[in-house]
């Protein structure tokens, strides 16, 4: 073998050798090795070059974030204000458990909050499951109800007393409402429209005419009035001064329920509620509905807030004693969309004419 050959060979079997140590080489390519994550964790990242050569990144330079990151703004985890009755059709809900993740695709996980111990199939969130269940029907609409409340109060001759009326004044409004339409309403009857019971067909034009404070008056002067029109009235009385001058006796207030008054609680002695303690709010609210069911044996559980005046115990001590209605002085119509305890009326001024009276019956809606 000549010396040129033996240099052919030699080159030859180098070729084969190196290309046996490239097959090898490439076998071994991250791009077909899975590691651990540990191992990804623990190596430095590499990019892999168009040459098929690796090049370090450079590692991440934590001081070269923001300084000064967004506070993460927690929500408050729970609202104060939550709505009184939770939905009763969610079975299965646990408050606070979170959504279960499910990283294992394919297998199948047990409820752990389940009494049923068969197995859930991962893609279904059984504690987020809530079935549409269609509502009861009731016979009640959901739909806006709006009702006029007129407030009076004396039924006298006191020129310059706006929240006294003259008879003839209170006559010739009577007859406005008789001429244009109105039916007078009693309590329970605003109550059942109000509430959206479509059980009795509504008036076209529903009132409800209220007195506060119980003077004898309304007795002598207002009852025969409206008694001349059929029309029932609402009157919110204070126990704890019948019986003195110029105020109703229990005689009389019960010849004005026989006659188609509703008789409701405003309070023992007409206080400014909101200056008192909690005890005595209680005792001038619950006494006073007491006497009145003593007396006339009928329920007394819509209150009237003397003045108007009611702070945040006087609603708290109204619901936990299971009152209705309540009847403020803010000015407007009652309706469906306010709060129980907050229903509007009409103010009548005494001192207006019959025009006034109209144009705020229609302007207020
Ligand atoms: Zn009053």
């Amino acid at each position: 073998m000549s010396f040129r050959r033996k240099g052919i060979l030699s080159f030859a079997l180098f070729i084969g050798i190196c290309t046996i140590v490239l097959l090898l080489f490439v076998s071994c390519l991250p791009s077909t090795h899975y590691g651990t994550e540990e191992e990804a964790d623990a190596a430095a990242p590499y990019l892999i070059t168009a040459a098929g050569g690796q090049q370090e990144l450079p590692a991440v330079q934590v001081d070269e974030l923001p300084a000064e990151a967004e506070p993460v703004t927690v929500p408050a985890a729970v609202p104060s204000a939550l709505p009184e009755a939770l939905p009763e059709a969610v079975p299965d809900a646990v408050p606070g458990a979170e959504p279960e993740q499910d990283s294992n695709v394919g297998t199948t996980l047990f409820h752990p909050l389940s009494e049923d111990t068969k197995p859930v199939p991962s893609s279904v969130t059984t504690n987020t499951y809530v079935p549409i269940v269609p509502p009861k029907n009731t016979g009640k609409t959901s739909s806006k109800v709006s009702i006029p409340v007129l407030n009076y109060h004396s039924v006298a001759i006191d020129p310059g007393n706006i929240v006294v009326i003259s008879p003839d004044k209170l006559e010739a409004q009577m007859a406005y409402l008789h001429d244009h339409g109105y039916t007078p309403l009693s309590l329970d009857a605003f109550i059942r429209l109000l509430e959206g019971d479509t059980s009795e067909k509504a008036p076209e034009k529903p009132i409800l005419l209220t007195f506060d404070d119980g003077y004898l008056d309304n007795y002598e002067q207002a009852m025969p009035i409206l008694a001349k029109y059929g029309f029932p009235a609402t009157l919110f009385v204070s126990p704890g001064m019948t019986e003195q001058d110029g105020y109703l006796n229990w005689d009389q207030i019960k010849k004005m329920q026989a006659g188609g008054w509703d008789i409701q609680p405003h309070g023992m002695s007409h206080p400014h509620l909101p200056k008192l303690t909690a005890d005595e709010q209680a005792y001038e609210i619950v006494e006073a509905r007491k006497q009145i069911e003593e007396h006339l044996g009928t329920k007394a559980d819509i209150f009237c807030y003397p003045y108007g005046e009611r702070n945040k115990t006087t609603l708290k001590l109204l619901k936990q004693h299971g009152f209705r209605y309540a009847f403020t002085i803010d000015q407007g119509y009652a309706t469906n969309e306010q709060s129980p305890f907050l229903l509007k009326r009409l103010f009548v001024n005494g001192e207006e004419d019959l025009q006034a009276f109209e144009a705020q019956l229609l302007k207020r809606k």
